[in-house]
């Protein structure tokens, strides 16, 4: 399961996590479930639980159950907590937060560790919030899928509350009885949680349940070392999405952050799911690095079919309002760009002329290519392409060069003034290819629009 609290966007680390654990259910034909751990209302939200949810299927990570809210389970949670008061495994305690905080004052000032010293405990009371009774023998003893064998003294660990005074219960109460109803064999989940879990053994044993495998994932730093957080740059999934990843490389770039088979870089999905193993997930953190992240992106921009790219590719053409129904199919623009960006962003930024007129030329390219000295060849060239009987990447290239031999001029003295004027900028894949998917009306217009421009540029 994936467990997400939706106080926030989806981040990188929570996806990797998502992604793991999906990638067991997967390989296991298991049963991959969503729970939103939305307990702590003030701090859950819905805009963060579309948010996870939207995250998730960008990904393409499908639940098969859920998902599950945790606040449509409060009564269940209650008959739990009522179950371990009536066995006397849980009291109430009354202890006001000035007392707690005294406590924690007076004991670190000791140097020792802040812990509730069981103040309640024997006080038989009927309201507070409620205690769960921890052991104070013995070691809670579990052996981690990554981190090996943990070993905890019960001394350690002090009297957990499982329920608020206004009777809501917390965390380690709500995912001990999920994963107990829900059946979950392994919790994968980050090492920021590997402390709470020999509290939640103990729940778990209190209330006799068999226990799932735990497997805690390390961390993953920012270039620096420190945890990755916003000031190391983007942290949110859907930030990725925006920024023009697509779901493949990002994906392909969490399998590796953690996990590896190998050396191996390159993951399909398919194989992904066919080579994961909790075996071969790391002790150490992993640090993020972008680099590689746009590398895999470029890999799957240029690899992926070109149908696939473009339904990710679609949203970034919407988001700059380009009208994808006026120009060429996508999947043939993305055939000849595709080389040429690192990101879907950059790719619909330098593909806009394909479907609408640029509103100026490129004033660097303008200066330097649409010259009086210009005309000329433009002139030639537009006579000769708007004669062609048939509009293929062959004509147009027999065009050009018919026009190059004939004015005597290098090839570039038609080509670069024509690109321009084709597309408003110097930069474009090679003109046979790209004038073809502009289609032959198009290009007799801008040709005009440039001769206009080379025109009122004599005239100033
Ligand atoms: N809801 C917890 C979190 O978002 C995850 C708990 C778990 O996986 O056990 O950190």
């Amino acid at each position: 399961r994936f467990a997400p609290s939706p106080t926030g966007y989806l981040h990188i680390g929570g996806a990797r996590t998502a992604l793991f654990a999906w990638l067991w259910a997967r390989k296991e034909q298991g049963q991959f479930i969503l729970r939103i751990e939305d307990t702590d209302r003030e701090r859950s939200t819905q805009a963060s639980v579309d948010a996870i949810l939207d995250g998730m299927k960008w990904l393409g990570l499908d639940h098969d159950e859920g998902p599950y809210y945790q606040t449509d389970r409060f009564d269940r949670y209650k008959i739990v907590v009522r179950q371990l008061l009536e066995e006397d495994k849980a009291y109430y305690c009354e202890c006001s937060q000035e007392r707690l905080q005294i406590l924690r004052d007076e004991l670190m000032a000791k140097g020792e560790k802040a812990k509730y010293d069981g103040h309640c405990q024997h006080k038989n009371l009927t309201a507070g919030v409620v205690r769960f009774r921890n052991p104070v023998e013995g070691n809670v003893v579990f052996s981690d899928l990554v981190k090996g064998e943990i070993s905890v003294h019960n001394k350690e660990l002090d009297d957990l509350i499982i329920a608020r005074s206004d009777g809501t219960p917390t965390y380690n109460l709500t995912v001990v009885v999920d994963d107990h109803d829900m059946e979950i064999d392994c919790v994968i989940r980050g090492d920021d949680h590997i402390n709470n879990t020999p509290r939640q053994i103990n729940l778990y044993e209190a209330l006799g349940w068999g226990l799932p495998a735990f497997a805690h994932l390390p961390m993953i730093l920012g270039g620096d070392g420190a945890r990755l957080s916003k000031r190391h740059g983007a942290v949110s999934v859907m930030a990725y999405r925006d920024a023009g990843f697509l779901p493949e490389a990002l994906l392909n770039y969490l399998v590796r952050l953690g996990w590896s088979h190998g050396d191996q870089e390159v993951f399909t999905l398919d194989e992904m799911i066919e080579h994961f193993s909790l075996d071969g997930i790391g002790q150490s953190a992993s640090a993020f690095n972008t680099e590689k992240l746009i590398w895999l992106n470029q890999h799957y921009i240029k690899t992926l079919p070109a149908s696939e790219v473009a339904a990710h590719a679609k949203w970034h053409f919407e988001t700059l309002n380009v009208d994808l129904t006026a120009g060429p199919a996508l999947e043939s623009v993305i055939a000849i760009q595709a080389d040429r960006v690192k990101t879907l962003k950059e790719l619909a930024e330098i593909s806009t002329y394909f479907y609408q007129d640029y509103e100026a030329f490129d004033a660097n390219a303008a200066k330097k290519h649409l010259r009086p000295v210009a005309r000329g060849p433009l002139e030639r060239v537009k006579d000769k392409l708007m004669a062609l009987e048939e509009w293929n990447p062959e004509s147009i290239q027999s065009a050009i060069n018919a026009t190059a031999e004939e004015l005597e001029v290098g090839m570039g003295k038609v080509g670069m003034p024509l690109r321009v004027a084709a597309t408003g900028g110097g930069n474009s894949p090679s003109l046979d290819v790209t004038l073809n998917l502009l289609s032959k009306e198009k290009v007799g217009e801008r040709i005009d629009k440039a001769l206009t421009f080379i025109a009122n540029r004599e005239n100033s």
